[in-house]
């Protein structure tokens, strides 16, 4: 089954043609890779399958809603869908499990004993159990990121999206994290990952897709898209990077 489907999709800003005709099918539990040189329109593409930009033409279909459909209820939706920025986005004056408690108690209406079970599990589940109490700004950045991945889980989405969740980490911190989406991907989590974590992709995605230009210009197996790229594009891209 597909989980998100994207078909033709379009967006611009003004006359920037950002994303000029995007075609994407995501089965429930794929792990897909995104990768591509800075401005090809990788993190706008992520925004526009839970709505965060409004879309200039095409369709984003996400567990059978039409996003874009005026009648669907876009919050419902978005409820399913977490999301992992580079800038983890914690609330600051909030302690870590107050963050991790907000949305579940001010959208599913879950009680706070019930909440506050549930972000145990969670920070347990990212290593962070004796961190509850801590304020952001006593944590580390990978810290800080399985916070914000913790936190996205808390509404027991289906979806999860990252957008460079690694990119605004010191070095050391990079593997704390990918490990948490490692463990999310075993688990069947159905994920889409843009990142310049090439062996990351490498091992944990089953599709790799390369975007150019607001194109998808290359896709395939992690194998295919590494190991034998097709477009000249692709080749010089990961000839800088890997
Ligand atoms: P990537 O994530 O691959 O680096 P982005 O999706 O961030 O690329 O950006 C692609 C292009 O879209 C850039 O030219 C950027 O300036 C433009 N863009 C992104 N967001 C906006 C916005 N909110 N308003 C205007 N232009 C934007
Ligand atoms: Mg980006």
């Amino acid at each position: 089954m597909d989980k998100i489907k994207v078909t033709g999709l379009k967006k611009s800003f003004g006359s920037n043609h950002v994303l000029k005709g995007i075609d994407l099918e995501v089965k429930e539990g794929e792990v897909v890779c995104v990768i591509g040189p800075s401005g090809s329109g990788k993190s706008t593409f992520l925004r526009c399958i839970n709505r965060l930009e409004e879309i200039t033409a095409g369709t984003v279909i996400v567990d059978d809603y039409n996003i874009n459909d005026k009648q669907t209820d876009i919050n419902k939706v978005r409820e399913n869908i977490g999301m992992v920025f580079q800038h983890f986005n914690l609330f600051p004056h909030m302690s870590v499990i107050k963050n991790i408690m907000l949305a579940p108690t001010e959208l599913k209406k879950s009680s706070p004993a019930e909440a506050r079970n549930i972000a145990l599990k969670l920070l347990d589940r990212v290593g962070l159990a004796d961190k509850a109490d801590a304020l952001p700004n006593q944590l580390s950045g990978g810290q800080k990121q399985r916070v914000a991945i913790a936190r996205a889980l808390a509404m027991n989405p289906d979806v999860m999206l990252f957008d460079e969740p690694t990119s605004a980490l010191d070095p050391e911190m990079v593997g704390e994290v990918l490990g948490v989406m490692n463990s999310l991907a075993k688990e069947g989590m159905t994920m889409m990952i843009v990142t310049h974590e090439m062996g990351f992709a490498r091992e944990v995605a089953d599709r790799v897709i390369f975007m150019d230009g607001g194109y998808v210009v290359e896709e395939g197996t992690p194998e295919e898209v590494f190991g034998n790229p097709q477009h000249e594009r692709t080749i010089s891209f990961l000839e800088k990077v890997l």
